[in-house]
């Protein structure tokens, strides 16, 4: 009960500012950019974790959960996210983490386990198996009664609280994000208004199954061409980024005075720019961009 009402207060109100951007590239093109500041929706529960989590963490509730569980990697935003959440809530986290157990003093391992999170790292090759029936079958015993949630927080019910996000936008052409393991984006396309389409900068390489790993999560998605990948954009791989990228985001960054990460929302937007400058957005177009967040792991970032 006091549970559900830490929950209600939790989630009560999604307001991040919407914004508008000046850029001389902008001005160039004649495209209006508009940026969603969803990193400023929760101090720890950033962005997009934010709103993914929010049924899912009701459901874990509904349930009477002894806790919850999860993936990641040792600079996760989902993990960092959901053991804040679980803190809030007053539920026991477990975090599976890639990797070895010295990450567990880098700030965003320190920042889960000061909210109570118990890590246990893993090797990659265990780390693989994350969504394979045995492991979880093993974990299930491990953690009684504990509710699993995929790596990203990317699962069915995941969707709706994304889907929310339309409530807060005005009227654009296309709504510009970054994709990783797709939740957002599948999320986004079960509410899409009709005139609005959807662009999705993959941060990693992405090839064919990222699209299908979005259809997974919302069926639909494949009958629907109001919306596209852009692939490569991944500058080499996940959290991979050159010195020279590395210096446009910066840039990007200072010129724009929005706060960017290297990881997601830096090259999601070095990508929609080189995009513009290389002229995929049409003249006129009204764009907003989903700051998804995650500035925690630039913590991290050795530059
Ligand atoms: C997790 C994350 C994403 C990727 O979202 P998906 O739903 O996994 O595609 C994008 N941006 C930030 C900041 C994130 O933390």
């Amino acid at each position: 009960m006091i549970q559900l009402q830490r929950w209600q207060h939790l989630f009560r109100h999604s307001l991040s500012p919407l914004i508008p951007l000046e850029h001389t590239t902008l001005q160039q093109h004649r495209v209006a950019l508009y940026i969603k500041r969803d990193d400023l929706l929760h101090p720890s529960i950033s962005g997009n974790k934010w709103r993914k989590l929010k049924y899912v963490l009701r459901q874990a509730l509904s349930e009477q959960a002894a806790g919850l569980l999860s993936f990641g990697g040792a600079w996760s935003n989902h993990l960092h996210a959901l053991a804040a959440a679980g803190h809030t809530l007053g539920m026991p986290t477990v975090g599976i983490v890639r990797g070895e157990p010295e990450y567990a003093a880098n700030p965003t391992l320190s920042d889960a386990q000061g909210w109570g999170m118990q890590l246990a790292f893993v090797d990659r090759q265990t780390y693989r198996r994350r969504h394979h029936a045995d492991f979880l079958a093993e974990l299930r015993r491990r953690y009684p009664g504990f509710y699993l949630i995929p790596e990203g927080g990317s699962c069915e019910l995941a969707l709706p609280g994304v889907a929310e996000l339309w409530q807060e936008l005005p009227a654009c052409d296309q709504l510009i994000l970054p994709v990783a393991s797709g939740g957002t984006l599948a999320g986004l396309l079960s509410a899409r208004p009709e005139h609005t389409h959807l662009t999705g900068y993959a941060v990693l390489k992405g090839k064919d199954w990222l699209a299908r790993t979005v259809q997974q999560l919302y069926a639909p998605a494949e009958s629907d061409n109001g919306w596209r990948l852009r692939l490569n954009h991944h500058g080499g791989g996940y959290a991979k980024c050159s010195v020279e990228d590395r210096s446009a985001i910066t840039a990007l960054s200072t010129a724009l005075g929005i706060p960017l990460e290297p990881i997601y929302s830096g090259k999601a937007m070095l990508g929609l720019f080189r995009d513009i400058e290389a002229g995929c957005y049409p003249p006129d177009s009204r764009l907003i961009f989903l700051h998804t967040g995650g500035l925690q792991s630039a913590r991290s970032q050795v530059s």
